[in-house]
């Protein structure tokens, strides 16, 4: 009896160590969504970006004044941290999106860098161009952060 019993014992350890070897995943998943919790997680990455946005239309103004010395100052100043607080952001995204913000990012600093060019030409229909071309890539960055899907 007292073998039996131990031997019973045993077999329940291994089936429990069966049971917990198969329903435990071998590969970790690949997120393929935003969760609620990850969107609401990512807004403190978003503020910064959002508020360099908002900031464009002094840049618009300054080109269009020809005022190159505060073109120029403006894309190393208050624009000079956002190619880190978009490099972060990249970061947080699902693998699938990291590459493409990555890619925008890339592409917006290069039109300020050839705003800043113009500027130091004072080429008025140049560095107007690259402003667009700067906002359309502006925004497409920002058509990538996920945003709570609205039941209202
Ligand atoms: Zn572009």
């Amino acid at each position: 009896m007292r073998i039996f019993r131990s031997l019973l014992s045993l077999v329940l350890v291994l089936v429990t160590t069966v049971l917990v070897s198969c329903s435990s995943p071998t590969q970790a998943k690949v997120p393929t969504v935003y969760t609620p919790e990850k969107i609401a997680s990512l807004q403190v990455y978003v503020e910064p970006i959002e508020t360099a946005r908002a900031k464009m239309d002094t840049l618009k103004q300054l080109i269009q004044s020809g005022n190159w010395v505060d073109t120029r100052t403006f894309i190393h100043g208050p624009l000079g941290e956002l190619r880190q607080d978009m490099t972060i952001f990249s970061r947080k995204l699902l693998p699938k999106d990291q590459e493409i913000a990555q890619n925008l990012a890339k592409e917006l600093f290069g039109h300020f860098e050839r705003i800043d060019a113009a500027a130091k030409d004072r080429n008025t229909s140049l560095a107007q161009s690259q402003y667009i071309d700067a906002l359309t890539d502006f925004d497409a960055f920002l058509g990538l952060v996920p945003r709570a899907t609205e039941n209202s």
